[in-house]
């Protein structure tokens, strides 16, 4: 199986990058390694100013990178701008940031003097998903890089031209010769380079299936794991909430990137009082939507991936109607094309049905609704997802409360859910573990050494 640039909206393939052979991963893994040795002892503030350059090729390149991200996994292109927007942002971020961080840290002890320090281990490898192809990367490679490691990308197979573009911003930034590099392997042999040991760790981006596949290697190579994974975010909304704000919010968290994010409001919680009011104002702005070619700047919705990704919601749909709910809206759109899917909203879904239980991965919104606050916090976590959750009320002090009863990793209070350069990211439950972004994320591949003086 090679690496196969698909267009999910002509159905035209753009590429196809043959995978690669041992030899030639061997080769980049030694390279890498070389270039490891000299880039561990480069300054702080040197790798600062390389950020800043790859910041500034991103924004030169922003219209080429949109354009890739949309004829390859059908991102509309508007998306794909802010896409790459996001990812100078998060270069600029810790180049600012940078020093600070990785600064030794003063410890009290029954030394003399006790002092941490930050440092890198070696090469680490990120295995990413295709849905957020810059973003996802970036904040691999931003904290990797920055904190002095090496870095390899295994890019989703689907994806293969933003992984050889992000290679290039890279490479064009000025970063040592080997010390990032794509490869494009097998799943077999993704296996045998984490047994290498020049690979000092993993990051996993991806679904639960692929997490505790590449958990189970890296712990029978006792290589540590940072795993993104699944989510089923619920987005709880109270009586007393800003209905037009919370609606807005709603629209954009479960519909932006054709539904397909891992942080996406997946199952909106509402309570019984304005249950109807939100519906029907949901209902009104999802039909607004436009959906349409991912290249054309006023699309909302392009594609879905591909046909496999539409096939399978339209599963999840099915048996959910099946179960006793109620489309109002959207559903799968052959005659616009095998990939479209026109955003859904469903009403009267059973608890047990796969728009409740299971990740839902496209533009598909189901309504549940609530009278308690236990109950709301309950059906929050009748789930074996904790990516991230959303809480609508103007009362502060019933947000917080609610937001510590929430198993998951990042709770929005009158704000959906989403990533930022400065704040810690990542799961709790199946979501998975470790943390990307923030101080937290350049630590995660570091050796934190304790030194002290007797
Ligand atoms: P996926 O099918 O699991 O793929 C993710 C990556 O893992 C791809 O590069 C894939 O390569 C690779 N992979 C899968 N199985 C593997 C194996 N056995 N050995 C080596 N590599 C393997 O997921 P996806 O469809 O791309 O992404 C969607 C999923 O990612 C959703 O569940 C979503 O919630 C999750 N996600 C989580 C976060 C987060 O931050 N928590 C962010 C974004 C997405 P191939 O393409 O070659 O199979």
């Amino acid at each position: 199986m090679a690496y196969v640039s698909y267009n999910p909206w002509t159905g035209k393939t753009m590429g196809t990058f043959p995978e690669m052979e041992d030899r030639e991963i061997e080769e980049i893994l030694t390279s890498a390694s070389e270039a490891f040795k000299l880039w561990r002892n480069v300054t702080v503030l040197r790798r600062c100013e390389l950020l800043i350059t790859l910041a500034g090729h991103l924004k030169n390149r922003r219209k080429e990178l949109a354009e890739i991200m949309a004829t390859e996994m059908g991102k509309p292109v508007s998306q794909g701008l802010a896409e790459a927007d996001k990812c100078a942002l998060l270069c600029n971020w810790y180049a600012e940031n940078a020093a600070a961080m990785l600064q030794p840290d003063r410890r009290p002890s029954s030394a003399r003097e006790s002092y941490i320090c930050y440092e890198p281990q070696g090469i680490i490898l990120g295995i990413m998903p295709w849905n957020f192809p810059f973003w996802q990367v970036f904040r691999f490679i931003v904290p990797a890089l920055t904190g002095g490691n090496a870095a390899l990308l295994k890019h989703a197979s689907n994806v293969p031209r933003c992984a050889m573009a992000i290679e290039e911003l890279v490479t064009a930034s000025g970063y040592p010769e080997g010390l990032f590099r794509v490869l494009f392997p097998t799943h077999e042999q993704v296996s045998s380079l984490i047994s290498s040991p020049l690979l000092r760790g993993v990051s996993l981006t991806g679904s639960n299936s692929a997490g505790s596949s590449i958990a189970a290697a890296a712990g029978k190579n006792l290589k540590k794991v940072v795993m993104e994974l699944g989510g089923s975010d619920p987005f709880i909304v109270f009586p007393d909430a800003s209905l037009e704000k919370a609606v807005e919010a709603a629209v954009v968290s479960r519909f932006q990137n054709c539904g397909q994010s891992c942080i996406a409001a997946k199952r909106l919680i509402i309570h019984a009082d304005i249950f109807e009011d939100f519906r029907e104002r949901l209902k009104q702005k999802v039909v607004t939507l436009k959906v349409g070619d991912p290249l054309d700047i006023a699309t909302d919705i392009g594609p879905m991936v591909n046909v496999r990704a539409a096939e399978e919601l339209e599963r999840q749909l099915d048996l959910t109607l099946k179960a006793g709910a109620k489309l109002l809206c959207g559903g799968r759109d052959l005659a616009s094309g095998p990939a479209v899917f026109l955003p859904a909203v469903v009403d009267q879904v059973s608890v047990s049905a796969p728009l409740a239980c299971e990740e839902v991965f496209g533009p598909v919104a189901p309504l549940f609704r609530f009278i308690s606050v236990s109950e709301a916090v309950k059906m929050a976590n009748n789930t074996l997802f904790g990516l991230g959750a959303s809480v609508w009320t103007s009362d502060e002090r019933l947000a917080l409360d609610v937001a510590g009863q929430i198993d998951t990793g990042t709770v929005a209070i009158n704000g959906f859910v989403k990533s930022e350069p400065g704040l810690p990211f990542g799961g709790v439950k199946d979501s998975g573990y470790g943390r990307e972004l923030g101080v937290e994320g350049i630590h995660e591949f570091l050796n934190i050494k304790t030194i002290s003086i007797f």
